[in-house]
């Protein structure tokens, strides 16, 4: 049986509105296009792992307003769904406005995502978790735990930044320069720092550091390449890459990313990857 990856962690309804330039505080804008679709870091990273052909699970909570169609569409793109209905809360949703520079501003209501709780996740040793920080840290770290005892990886992309609780082991945190200067060097003894167009660095328990310089690539929607990263690097690692390799090749599958539109429909596979690197 291959190993696989569970992810635990946020599924939201992004609610787009394109604006032709993003309202000051007090004024009102009248958009054009309005999407509504899949999101939040945990279904964005697993549907990256997916992509990327590993075997994926999806652990999150929706609510009962959540379109069950939705969950299909997971299914499609290689994700396995486990959802939890919260009876109390709606499903969790963003509210982006974008203007055509690609400038945007994000309200997230994290509903049915911060009652999520986990109580078994069948993991078999060689196993990868991939956690946020959208759910409660409470969650991240019975999760965290659980796999630790079964004999899995952790891996942390500490998106939003929090501070992690000396009790939650992590073998790879991720983050981004800013969620970096919050979280700490001492979370887990590897890290890899994302810079955006620059690439990303990896930072090992020996003080060594490595960078991966970014591959230039014309940007035309950079909304989601943390999360391809994320899901990129999870995957390749679980193939037994060295995690300097992984970086390399998530670094690669965001940089394709960020040439086009959208955020599913702009990550890359495996095989676009290897063509990409060849
Ligand atoms: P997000 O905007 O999705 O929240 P983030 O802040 O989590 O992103 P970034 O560091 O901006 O993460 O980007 C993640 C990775 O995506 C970078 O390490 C890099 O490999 C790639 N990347 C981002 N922007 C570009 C770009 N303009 N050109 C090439 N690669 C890019």
């Amino acid at each position: 049986m291959s190993s696989a990856i569970w992810v635990v962690g946020s599924l939201n309804v992004d609610l787009t509105l394109s604006v032709p330039s993003l309202p000051r505080a007090g004024e009102t804008v009248v958009g054009g296009q309005l999407q509504s679709r899949p999101g939040g870091k945990g279904a964005n990273q697993a549907v990256a792992c997916a992509r990327q052909g590993a075997v994926t699970h999806l652990v999150a909570q929706v609510g009962r307003d959540f379109d069950t169609s939705w969950a299909d569409r997971f299914a499609e793109l290689g994700v396995q769904p486990h959802l939890r209905v919260s009876p109390t809360q709606p499903t969790g949703v963003a509210l982006v406005m974008v203007e055509e520079s690609g400038e945007n501003l994000i309200g997230v209501f994290p509903g049915a995502n911060a009652e999520l709780s986990v109580s078994e996740l069948p993991v078999h040793p060689g196993d990868l978790l991939l956690l946020q920080g959208e759910v409660a840290v409470e969650v991240n770290v019975a999760a965290a735990q659980a796999v630790k005892a079964n004999g899995g990886k952790v891996v942390l992309n500490a998106a939003p930044a929090f501070l992690v609780p000396a009790e939650m082991p992590i073998d790879l945190l991720v983050v981004n320069e800013l969620e970096f200067a919050v979280v700490g060097r001492d979370a887990a003894p590897w890290v890899v720092v994302t810079q955006g167009a620059a690439g990303a660095t990896l930072l090992g328990p020996q003080g060594e550091s490595q960078r991966q310089p970014g591959f230039p690539v014309r940007a035309a929607d950079t909304v989601g390449a943390g999360d391809t990263f994320v899901g990129a690097l999870a995957a390749s690692w679980l193939t037994g890459q060295t995690l300097a390799d992984a970086v390399r090749w998530a670094c690669a599958a965001a940089a394709i990313a960020v040439t086009r539109p959208g955020i599913h429909e702009a990550i890359p596979t495996a095989r676009q990857v290897a063509d990409f690197l060849a």
